[in-house]
Parts: C-alpha cells; structure tokens; sequence
C-alpha cells in the first residue's frame, strides 16, 4: 500500500466506447483523449511511475517498435513502480510496463519483444474489444469475491486496474505475437527474443508460485492477462526459425539494457510496505501486521489484500490522520465495501489492542453469493486512523480476529532492519560460477532458483568471463 491513502473512483474507463473500427486510423482521438485522462490514475494505482535513465530507455526502444507499427510519434511508454510482473496495453496507445518485468528481461530484443506484443493489441484492437466484453458486476466479483452491482464497492477495489489485466483470448494472443515478432525483424532484433521472453515469464510464474507456496489469484500479472502457453512457445519460436534468426543475441544489445537496470528497485519499496512471509511492515507508517498459518497476503499500491480459508478475504488500509470520530471512520469503511448492498449493521464496540483505542463494528449484508460477515476494526495509532476490512461467509470471521491483534507500530530497531533490495550488474571474473554468483543473493531461500530465473538461465552452465549478470543486493543504507 502507498503512504498516502487515495482511493481513485475512475469510472471513466467504464465510457461507451462507438463499436465501430477506424479503417486507416489505429488511433482515434476519443481514445487518446480518454487514456491520457486514465494516465495519472493508472499510475497512481500501480504504485507511481519510475522516470530517469529507465523510462528514456524505454520510450526509445517503444518508439523504434511502434514506428514499425505505423505509429510513428502516437505511442506512450511508462514503467511502474511495481514488483508485480506485468505489462499492458491502454487504448490510446498507451504502454504500462512495471519494474517486476523489466528486472527479469536480459536484453534489449526482449523489452523490445514484450512492447511490440503491447503495442500488437492496439494495433489488434484487442483492448476496445476486451473493455467492452466486461461488465461492472464481472468485475466487482473480480474485486471483493462478492457479487453485487454496487458502484461503490467498484470504487474500493482497483477497477481500472483490473479491466486492463483482464485475459485476452488465444486468438488475440497469437495475433499479438506475429505482430511483435514482425516489429522485432523490421528493427534487426533477435526473433527469439519473443519465444525467449514466453519461456522466462513462465519460469517466473513457476518459481512465484514455489517460493509461496500457493497460487496467487488476486495479483495481475503479465501470465495472467497474457496467457502463456507451450503453443505459443513453439509459435514464436517457429517464426524466428523460418525467418533463419541467429540464436545468439548480439552482445551490444545486452549490455546497454543491463547497464539501465543497475540499481533498479527489486521487491517491495520501502513507501510502499513490505511483505515477508506472513508479516506486513510498512516502515515509513511504522506498523507491522501478521497473518495466521494458512493466510496469504498482497501489497497493492492502494491496500494490503489478505486471503484465507474458507472464502475469508480483507483489506488493510488507513494511516491518514484521523478526522472526527473512530466510530465514524469504521462506519464509513463498512459503507465504503458494502455500497448499495442491503445490510444489517451492528453496534460500534470500542476496545484496546496493543494499547491503542480500537472501534469494532459487523454487519451483515444479502448477496447474489449469500450471507456475508463484513467486519471492520479501526484503530487510532497516534492521531492517525488504520484498519482491516475482513469479509466471509455468515458467522465465519472468527479465524480472522488473530490478525487484527497483531497489529502494532514498529520499532526504529524494526525499521532500521527493513532493507530495500535493488538490482547489481556484475561482470563474470575467471572462477565465478553460478554458486559463487548465487551465494550473493539477498534472500534468505531459493537464492540458485532466483538467481537463475532472473538471468533467463534454464538450467546452471559455466560463465563466460566478462558476461554481465544479474544479482539482487541489499540497497546501501539510504536508497
Ligand atoms: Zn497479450
């Protein structure tokens, strides 16, 4: 979650758009005009925008690609300050690609890959056609796990975000993909890159799911709206044969890319929390929270997302100050889920937990799913107001009440410890091997499994010396 908690009610993105296609025009001005008002709120969304000598590298190779595309001038590239690895096309041409993917790309031909098959979906018209097929009430499932047709619960949960992670069909997929490998070969990048970049997000989709031991079905990522599958491996690597590509990628064109990550933020920023197992500490709020055994949790940019079992979800949020009453604010933030939704409310309790003044408050609501348990408990931390939202079937949130008597605010011992990782670009000396290069991975499990992963190396093989690799470090005290 960001420090500063903002909730965006764009429903924009919800306009009618006019279901007629342009002939000779890609682009029409109402979408330009639409996604360049979606811009700031996109980013917002998705954690900020990340400017300096990454976004230039991208907006210049984006430029190359979308020139090919017939799109000379008319498309706009942005990275996002997310972990999460995705990538995703705005009508408007407008380009999202989040710090989370470009860490695990080795090459320029590989971020030219992925852009081309973004900007292959405008060019497809795939977005327009995938805005439309989804629904308000589709997507507030997608939400909150709960059906309803209320505009509020909409304006809680990330909805422009979702709409534009939303699964795009095999069809489109294939489409974007001969497009991408076509905009790779007109500017004389490596065909494979694009079968290359398939085989690496899954790589990192299976190592994800490993390292958490679970699936996670809330977090968007680029495997996720992208559908990865061994057909279209094989697609994109058949056309790279046919076409007669070289497999070997040429060194100056993984150089120069590496060189523009060094340094670049890897996992959680400190503005926005970090996730550590089953812990969530936020050291510029300086709180910490835990879930019980069986809970995941996801750091977004505008909440945590906590998921359970037996259909328990919640949100944790707040650290805003604290205007009027706690009960007021705990109120609010049951009306703020529920919407229009009918529900029976029940007494705000005052309480204490871990020494703060707490309000609890549950209600009861009719949805298409059943009886739903909603049940806030807000807390004054200092004049500044926090709370969890927790969500469940009738008369099933009692295993969500550990959670919110671990949270508290974090020491300066506590925060002192929070360190930020980034990425290092190392040059291979003679003796360097995958071990040795490994061993220095800033994480406690799976350093050889990451190391691996985000070099794009299947499998471990000698270094050559002087090849420039990837490892994740600790940021120097500061950064
Ligand atoms: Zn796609």
């Amino acid at each position: 979650m960001r420090k500063n908690w903002v909730l965006h009610g764009a429903l924009a993105v919800f306009a009618a758009h006019v279901a007629t296609p342009a002939v000779a025009q890609i682009i029409k001005p109402n979408e330009r005009a639409q996604a360049i008002k979606q811009h700031p709120q996109i980013i917002a969304q998705f954690g900020g925008a990340i400017t300096g000598p990454v976004a230039s590298y991208v907006s210049n190779v984006g430029a190359k690609v979308a020139t090919t595309a017939g799109l000379k001038d008319q498309c706009t590239f942005t990275v996002i300050n997310s972990d999460v690895v995705n990538a995703f096309a705005v009508p408007g041409c407008y380009i999202y690609i989040t710090r989370g993917l470009m860490a695990i790309m080795n090459s320029e031909d590989e971020l030219a890959s992925v852009l081309g098959h973004e900007v292959g979906h405008i060019v497809g018209k795939h977005s327009l056609k995938r805005t439309q097929a989804s629904t308000l009430s589709t997507l507030g499932a997608i939400a909150l796990g709960i059906a309803t047709k209320s505009d509020e619960i909409m304006q809680t949960a990330g909805q422009l975000a979702q709409v534009y992670t939303l699964s795009y069909s095999r069809k489109q997929e294939h489409e974007s993909d001969d497009f991408g490998v076509r905009y790779l070969q007109a500017n004389g990048y490596n065909l494979y890159a694009a079968s290359d970049m398939l085989a690496a997000l899954a790589a990192q989709e299976a190592l994800d799911a490993k390292v958490k031991n679970r699936q996670s079905r809330n977090v968007p990522t680029w495997a996720r709206s992208h559908p990865i599958t061994t057909e279209r491996v094989a697609r994109t690597a058949n056309a790279a044969r046919a076409a007669k590509a070289s497999r070997d990628v040429p060194p100056e064109l993984v150089r120069p890319y590496l060189t523009a990550l060094a340094g670049l933020r890897v996992g959680d920023d400190p503005e926005q929390g970090f996730v550590d197992g089953r812990r969530f500490s936020h050291p510029s709020l300086k709180i910490t929270f835990e879930v019980p055994q069986g809970f995941s949790l996801n750091n977004t940019s505008e909440a945590v997302e906590i998921e359970g079992p037996n259909s328990l979800k919640g949100r944790f949020g707040g650290g805003s100050a604290l205007s009027g009453t706690l009960d007021a604010y705990a109120i609010a933030k049951v009306r703020e889920t529920l919407g229009q939704t009918p529900a029976t409310f029940g007494v705000a309790t005052p309480g204490t937990t871990n020494g703060m003044p707490t309000v609890t408050l549950l209600a009861r609501a009719q949805t298409r799913s059943g009886l739903v348990d909603v049940g806030v408990i807000a807390y004054n931390l200092n004049g500044r107001a926090f709370h969890f939202v927790m969500m469940g079937p009738a008369d099933g949130l009692s295993p969500t009440f550990p959670i919110t008597q671990t949270f508290r605010e974090l020491s300066a011992t506590e925060i002192a410890a929070l360190r930020p990782r980034e990425l290092e670009i190392v040059t291979v000396r003679a003796g360097d091997t995958v071990a040795s290069l490994a061993a220095r991975m800033a994480y406690p499990d799976f350093k050889t499994e990451r190391f691996l992963m985000i070099n794009g190396m299947s499998a471990e093989r000698p270094l050559k010396p002087g090849e420039l690799l990837k490892i994740v470090r600790f940021s120097p005290a500061g950064r």
